[in-house]
């Protein structure tokens, strides 16, 4: 079928590549491009031999456009995967329109110096899209990714109108250690120690970090604290579900997280503010990503599972109802199929799923465009195939 270029070659990478290396007939070929390019060759090197689809590798720093352009002029693939970071979005949609190729990542652009993600960088690029011709597919990973899917699913097949969301990510894995994060750790307590908000009414309401706090009884995990955060995909979703009064997002966490987290903020080990260290400008927070472990090396030690999933209430004919879907996912299951723990392959394989639905046609038109703005049909088929199998439940226990 075609060639993806895959630009960054840590956690979530790892195991979108694996699932690119499954699905040969889709992705015939793959160009693994990092800032390090003996990860890209290890990589390289465990898939070769157990995969059809043709592997290649480059250097390249996604912070510059004309390296990347270069790379995507050489290169020539039908699409261009941004799995390096949130502050890589901008200049590798510059790129990808210099070259006319189409572009899909998994998480919105966030200026390295304001620890604030949202939409308005990224949607400014939708008329030079549209007139290039190219599709730009925003959010393709788990949240944001298949929430936005599952509620364009429950949308055309169970609501009139949906009035509410909530979101629920709950990750019962125990790696072991006092605390790790299970994702790139600046990005993960950038978003975890901001401010809370949530969509209701026509505005956002914002709260302190944490400050709201439900217990909820997970299926197939049972009973977890959540507390209420921002996340990206309330923006695009308070947009896109018509007649929507109310979104919120909850994440689970442990404990012995939260105290550690407390106690670094307490410190100022958290900040991004950079500060004169033996005549170094250092940032705390990336100081702190290098002491901690690599999520990438959380994969065997990680027992338990992940269940992610929406909670939807709104009206069908005339008449109140309730649906929630979600997904449950093995944190040794996946680290026996891909190497990496439920957190990368939750991300990798809707990231592959999405780069298959333009690659293949199936979500295809100029523009910018976040994954509820497409037929969820394909991808919830797709998800079933690829490992990330979804249930529904139409009595479920609410979250008030
Ligand atoms: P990692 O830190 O493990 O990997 C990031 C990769 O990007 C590394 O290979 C890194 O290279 C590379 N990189 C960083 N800067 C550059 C640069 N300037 N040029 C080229 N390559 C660069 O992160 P994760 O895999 O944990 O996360 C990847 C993305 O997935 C993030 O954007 C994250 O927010 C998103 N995510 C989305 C989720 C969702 O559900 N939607 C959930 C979890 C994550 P090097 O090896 O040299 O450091």
């Amino acid at each position: 079928m075609g060639k993806a270029l895959i630009i960054g070659c840590g956690g979530v990478a790892s195991a979108a590549i694996h699932k690119c290396c499954q699905n040969s007939e889709v992705f015939t070929e793959i160009c693994i491009a990092s800032r390090t390019k003996a990860k890209c060759d290890a990589l390289k090197e465990k898939l070769e031999g157990t995969t059809s689809t043709k592997i290649t590798t480059a250097q390249v720093d996604a912070d510059h456009v004309d390296e990347l352009t270069a790379l995507i002029k050489k290169e020539k693939p039908d699409v261009v995967l941004n799995l390096a970071l949130p502050y890589q979005d901008l200049t590798i949609m510059d790129a990808c329109l210099a070259a006319k190729t189409h572009y899909i990542d998994t998480a919105n652009y966030e200026p390295e110096d304001t620890a604030k993600f949202e939409y308005k960088w990224q949607w400014a690029y939708r008329e030079k899209f549209e007139k290039a011709g190219i599709t730009a597919l925003l959010g393709s990973g788990f949240d944001p990714g298949v929430t936005g899917v599952f509620s364009a699913y429950a949308q055309k097949h169970y609501f009139d109108e949906i009035h509410y969301i909530d979101i629920l990510d709950c990750n019962a894995g125990d790696h072991g250690y006092p605390f790790a994060t299970n994702f790139n750790p600046e990005i993960n307590i950038r978003e975890v120690s901001a401010r809370g908000s949530y969509w209701e009414n026509g505005s956002w309401v914002e709260t302190e970090p944490m400050e709201i706090k439900k217990v909820y009884d997970f299926p197939e995990i049972g009973e977890k604290d959540m507390y209420l955060l921002h996340h990206e995909e309330l923006e695009s979703l308070a947009l896109n579900i018509k007649g929507i009064k109310r979104i919120r997002f909850f994440m689970t966490f442990g404990q012995s997280y939260l105290t550690h987290l407390k106690c670094l903020e307490n410190v100022g080990m958290t900040s991004i503010e950079p500060i004169e260290f033996e005549g170094k400008q250092i940032v705390p927070l990336q100081f702190l990503k290098a002491v901690l472990p690599d999520p990438s090396s959380l994969g065997p030690r990680t027992k338990g599972k992940t269940n992610i999933g929406c909670i939807f209430r709104g009206i069908k004919d005339g008449k109140e109802r309730n649906l929630y879907i979600y997904n449950v996912c093995d944190h040794q299951e996946c680290y026996r199929e891909v190497g990496s723990q439920a957190v990368a392959y939750t991300t990798g394989v809707p990231a592959m799923i999405g780069a298959m639905m333009v690659m293949t046609g199936k979500w295809l038109k100029p523009g910018v465009f976040n994954v509820e703005e497409f037929d969820p049909d394909p991808f919830m088929e797709a998800l079933n195939r690829w490992g990330l199998p979804w249930k529904t439940e139409e009595q479920p226990e609410l979250v008030d």
